[in-house]
């Protein structure tokens, strides 16, 4: 018996944060002004005006496509895509057809599943330009539609992929990775509830022999679920629709023509709409108001501009800094947070450089304490001061030197951070008067150590203490003392890292380290 296995595709529409739109000066759509005011002759289609392609939108198009491993046209152009809709006033929209900006590009997301993360690479169709249509509001009382034309014009970037995932979590773990992508860039919000990134899922069955080859054709009709406005409806409306077709091929009835489909969220399934025009429906021809658009040399330009992205950024955290992977994932989910990362790790790092005199020792605890250092800054960063957040029903806004005041909750700069860690790392600073520093931090903006002196806190300052605790440990392991005195002064290690486990890695290692020699070489 063959198995079948879904065949997904995925077509996405990513709205661009330019100032203006796609082909006249109106501002972009904000749900805030009253409609039909970001109107103008040119996005209502008044015969007689001209459009002029947004230079901000192409170079938006063009850095998403280098983003995606995309080959930029040298030669690019616009087409119209004919169609009658109210809420389209000049009966096409303009649209990119055989030479779009963007073709033939990659992309590999890492995707959660029962047994550990997989990667998979998603190849890229295209990716082109093109202007939304305004929108229709059905009003209920009145049994009226209204047309606001305010969206008609805002530049969207089309990105289309191959048939290549099969899975929902494979389509899910992509549009995620997509909108960080597009947010690293700095092109787009891309928020799904707020229609930044809208999806239109294809999908299809095939049939596969036990030795894993294709039964039958590639490629079978496929369903096109239009409009998911968020992750959990294209996960949803994938699986409804893996198992209606399912129970299609099952009773040997497999869908024989293309169909689209509608997600509806209250009855929990995918309804049947209108069935597909083909392009040839769309009289699709080149838009003579354009010039074409030569792009290799901006493609050139922008291509040193490109910024480091998330999957980038998240392997040189791992690497770097020696943060935990699913760490290092969280962090970097949010770009003002993994700037704010970066930024407090290299004043960690100048501290630590500055650490031991321990010769021989010296390349392995600094790469214990690199670990420890990091596990305490994820632990701190992501469930303590995400704890205090929550609690203030704040975000991870936290103030960036330079960007102070523009609407940031927090008042926690990198290099109070970093010597918070600091003095938590060093055991000046214990976990449970660390939890109150951090708050006062979050409120007042600042630096842990007035915080310290003002609530009369520190602890293990002093040598005394962390003294006593080392005679105790010696004490303990009179064996380990011998052998180290006869020579064997590797052991050094083992003492501190006992040392560091009896202060639930609160004292500092430099100071431990000193304590430790004079103690056993006297
Ligand atoms: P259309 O005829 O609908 O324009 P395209 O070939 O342009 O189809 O593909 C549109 C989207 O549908 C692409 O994302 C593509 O990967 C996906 N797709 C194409 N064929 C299939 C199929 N048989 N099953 C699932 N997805 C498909
Ligand atoms: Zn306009
Ligand atoms: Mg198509």
């Amino acid at each position: 018996m063959p198995t079948l296995e879904p065949v997904i595709g995925l077509e996405i529409h990513i709205q661009l944060k330019t100032k203006s739109k796609m082909f006249c000066g109106c501002a972009t759509h904000d749900s805030a002004v009253a409609p039909n005011t970001n109107i103008c002759p040119i996005c209502l289609g008044h015969p007689g005006t001209l459009p002029v392609p947004n230079e901000q939108a192409v170079r938006s198009a063009i850095l998403i496509g280098l983003a995606l491993n995309c080959e930029i046209a040298s030669h690019s152009k616009f087409d119209r895509k004919n169609y009658f809709y109210p809420d389209l006033p000049k009966g096409y929209q303009i649209s990119q057809f055989d030479l779009p900006v963007a073709a033939h590009g990659h992309l590999t997301v890492s995707v959660p599943g029962p047994g550990g993360r997989t990667s998979v690479r998603i190849d890229i169709t295209r990716a082109h330009l093109e202007e939304d249509a305004a929108k229709n509001l059905h009003h209920a009382e009145t049994g009226k539609t209204y047309v606001d034309y305010n969206r008609g014009g805002t530049p969207l970037v089309e990105i289309v992929t191959e048939p290549d995932f099969t899975s929902p979590a494979q389509a899910k773990a992509f549009l995620q990775e997509l909108r960080l992508i597009a947010r690293y860039l700095n092109i787009s919000d891309a928020d799904m509830e707020k229609g930044h990134l809208r999806c239109d899922a294809n999908i299809s069955m095939r049939q596969r022999d036990a030795a894993g080859a294709i039964v039958g054709p590639r490629f079978h009709p496929k369903t096109e679920i239009k409009n998911l406005n968020s992750f959990k409806h294209v996960e949803r409306a994938l699986e409804y629709e893996i198992q209606r077709q399912t129970k299609l091929w099952e009773s040997d009835a497999p869908p024989a023509e293309s169909t689209t489909r509608g997600w509806d969220d209250v009855k929990q399934k995918t309804v049947e709409q209108r069935t597909k025009e083909g392009s040839a429906d769309y009289r699709y021809f080149p838009e003579p108001d354009i010039p074409p658009l030569e792009l290799t040399a901006l493609a050139e330009e922008l291509r040193s501009q490109i910024p480091e992205l998330p999957a980038a950024r998240r392997a040189r955290f791992i690497d770097e800094y020696g943060l935990r992977p699913e760490d290092a994932a969280q962090i970097c989910e949010d770009k003002a947070l993994s700037e704010f990362t970066e930024q407090a790790f290299s004043e960690l790092h100048a501290w630590l450089k500055a650490l031991p005199e321990l010769d021989d020792v010296q390349d392995e605890i600094m790469d214990k304490e690199k670990t420890r250092i990091a596990k305490l800054f994820a632990g701190w960063l992501l469930s303590k001061l995400g704890g205090l957040l929550a609690d203030r029903g704040m975000a991870y806004k936290i103030m960036m030197p330079g960007k102070a005041g523009s609407g940031y909750a927090g008042k926690i700069t990198p290099e109070n951070f970093a010597e918070f860690i600091t003095l938590i790392a060093t055991g000046k600073l214990s976990s449970k008067s660390g939890l109150a520093v951090l708050g006062k931090m979050l409120d007042d903006g600042d630096d842990p150590s007035h915080i310290m002196e003002d609530l009369k806190l520190g602890k293990m300052e002093d040598a005394g203490a962390l003294a006593d605790i080392i005679d105790r440990l010696l004490a303990n392991h009179p064996e380990e003392v011998a052998r180290y005195q006869a020579g064997k002064t590797e052991l050094l290690q083992l003492f501190i890292g006992l040392v560091l486990k009896e202060t639930e890695g609160t004292a500092d290692p430099k100071l431990t380290a000193n304590i430790l020699k004079v103690k056993l070489e006297s």
